[in-house]
């Protein structure tokens, strides 16, 4: 059996993490501006709950098409208040200072900077070792070996960051378990392909984590994100392109969306896309069959 998982938000826990890239965004445009921490926050948080009031419109979109929705992971945050930043047609005075700040800073845009302050600020998180797995990871990660799963882990991240948290447990990439970073789930294609969830579109020409789960062709999927992990392999396996018997779940957390789950659900069209709902990684034991 074969286990395509994700790893931010699964293998972790990513609330501090988010934290971290946040206060990283304020604390560069306050220094740039010269203006105090308090009041910098005090504008994020504004842009935050302008988009967060309408979180079907905003989200991480690198290529201009929200690739996941701005209410579906505390990562995604500053990437969506930065592109909503940038494309706002009618700033407010303080977004267009936060315009005028990151060009101060040689970049062309909010994104631009949004991104540098991503990769400095979880890079630095992971150098303070505040980086970690889930406290069971190892434990859950013996347990699925020893019933003979092959783990491949499947991120957007680097597969040094994967590699480093892994052995810092004891794990072996490539012998215990396979990791693929990199993966480019976020990646759109040119195909404007989507499904109706909850009242959103979610795109699914993926082709980067197409490739990846067709030349993988997994028996379970689990992911934490349900744009980015769960859309397209529901749509291959509808489509007859991945395993009928393929089981998608959901790593659930307390900021998972109403809308992906059976409570945000109204009328004849709701449904949601993952098979089952699991609260932590143990969760997968019991999905396993005894030979398997
Ligand atoms: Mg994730």
């Amino acid at each position: 059996m074969r286990l395509l998982s994700d790893f931010d938000g699964v293998w972790t826990d990513q609330a501090e993490e988010a934290q971290a890239v946040r206060d990283g965004f304020i604390a560069a445009i306050g220094e740039a501006a010269g203006q105090a921490p308090g009041q910098v926050q005090e504008q994020y948080e504004s842009f935050l709950t302008s988009i967060l009031a309408e979180p079907q419109l905003h989200g991480w979109a690198p290529a201009g098409r929200v690739t996941a929705f701005v209410d579906e992971d505390p990562l995604l945050q500053t990437s969506s208040v930065a592109g909503w930043l940038d494309r706002e047609p009618k700033p407010s005075e303080a977004a267009a200072h936060w315009r005028e700040t990151a060009r101060s800073l040689g970049h062309d845009t909010v994104t631009s900077l949004a991104n540098q302050v991503f990769g400095s600020a979880t890079r630095e998180h992971l150098a303070r070792g505040k980086h970690q797995l889930v406290p069971e990871a190892r434990e859950v990660m013996d347990s699925l070996l020893a019933l003979g799963v092959e783990v491949v882990v499947v991120s957007n991240s680097d597969t040094s960051k994967l590699a480093d948290l892994f052995e810092g447990i004891g794990l072996r990439p490539d012998i215990d378990l396979r990791l693929r970073g990199g993966a480019g789930k976020y990646v759109l294609g040119e195909g404007d392909a989507s499904l109706q969830l909850g009242g959103r579109r979610v795109f699914v020409d993926r082709p980067r984590y197409a490739s990846v789960l067709l030349e993988e062709n997994p028996d379970l999927v689990i992911g934490d994100v349900t744009s980015l992990d769960l859309a397209l392999p529901f749509v291959l396996r509808a489509s007859g392109q991945l395993k009928p018997s393929l089981q998608l779940c959901l790593r659930r957390h307390a900021h998972t969306p109403d809308w992906v789950l059976p409570s945000g659900q109204t009328g004849s069209e709701g449904r949601v896309l993952h098979d089952h709902a699991l609260d932590g990684v143990r969760g997968l034991l019991g999905m396993v069959p005894k030979e398997s």
